[in-house]
């Protein structure tokens, strides 16, 4: 089931409140977190004397039953320190559900699509970015688009696979190409590399790559020579430089995190089978945009 959340933030650190409400919905069992808009600076609606929103929009698909979905969102909501105190009041966090693909609902506890969606320009201008085949008409009311949404990092996945998308086996890369090599050193020299502490260790020496900013994902690493070390995506975020091209190289759990998020994906992908323990995630949501091919390999590039 495809499923389109609004999000919305009016009190505290709204930026952050919504990577953190975002990151909670990725990490939902039987979640699949799989696009996310940018955010909107937004006017309070229906209750106009509050502070301005950041509003934004998720694409999910779930397994979930409707009202479970619902259930999880709420308590997500009451988490991060929701109150519901006046009608469209003002708020730490609000996660409500916009559309769901093939679904409608009026019920006690839901309405899907959501009632007041097309008055709402706050919540259609998210949603048309991560939805462009909705056909709808704005209201006209004034929205500017504001950094702090993941996306805004422009992450960039670089990987070398098999033809079933195998990364590694046994803690180890599949394949060691030289022009594969070299054609990763040409794209993250002088940029930033992000990756996980079980990557570190596939690297040269096992050390942090030269000539690149590195940065380490890890609960348990506290810290390295030669790279940043951060104990999770929210901390990523703190560090990162959003003018920069931040290139994540691995492993498969942090190309799972971060994918939701991710711009672009090169993938060199080795006319082989090999057996693996570690894949690359489904690339579903990008558009295969070119494809180089040679002698047993080939690089291929996707965007959104
Ligand atoms: P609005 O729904 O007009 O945006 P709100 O988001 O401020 O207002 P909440 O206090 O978050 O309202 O939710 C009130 C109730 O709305 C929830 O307890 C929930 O049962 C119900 N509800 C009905 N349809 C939806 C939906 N599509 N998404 C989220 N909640 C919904
Ligand atoms: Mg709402
Ligand atoms: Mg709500």
């Amino acid at each position: 089931m495809i499923c389109y959340l609004g999000l919305g933030a009016n009190v505290g650190e709204r930026q952050r409140t919504l990577r953190r409400a975002i990151e909670r919905v990725k990490n939902l069992p039987n979640v699949k977190l799989l696009r996310v808009s940018s955010f909107y600076e937004t006017q309070p609606w229906g209750v106009i004397d509050q502070p301005n929103f950041i509003n934004a929009a998720a694409k999910i698909s779930t397994e979930l039953e409707l009202l479970d979905l619902l259930d999880e969102l709420q308590r997500i909501e009451s988490d991060l320190g929701r109150v519901r105190r006046q009608r469209w009041g003002p708020r730490t966090i609000d996660i409500d559900i916009l559309l769901i693909d093939g679904v409608e609902i009026s019920s006690e506890r839901l309405n899907v699509p959501h009632p007041l969606l097309w008055e709402r320009d706050f919540a259609l201008v998210p949603l048309m970015e991560i939805c462009p085949t909705l056909d709808v008409k704005l209201n006209g009311d004034k929205i500017s688009r504001v950094m702090g949404s993941p996306i805004d990092y422009g992450f960039k996945l670089v990987a070398c696979v098999d033809k079933n998308f195998g990364l590694g086996f046994n803690g180890r890369l599949l394949f060691k190409i030289p022009d594969d090599l070299k054609n990763f050193r040409r794209l993250t020299l002088g940029h930033t590399v992000i990756f996980g502490r079980r990557t570190l260790s596939t690297l040269p020496n096992a050390q942090p790559l030269a000539g690149r900013k590195n940065i380490v994902i890890s609960r348990t690493l506290k810290n390295f020579s030669g790279a940043q070390v951060v104990g999770s995506i929210e901390e990523l975020f703190g560090v990162l430089d959003a003018a920069d091209s931040n290139f994540v190289i691995g492993g498969a759990e942090i190309f799972g995190e971060l994918i939701p998020y991710a711009a672009e994906i090169f993938l060199t992908v080795v006319d082989a089978e090999a057996e693996a323990d570690a894949f690359f995630p489904d690339v579903g949501e990008f558009v295969l945009r070119g494809a180089e091919i040679f002698d047993g390999f080939e690089f291929r590039r996707y965007t959104r």
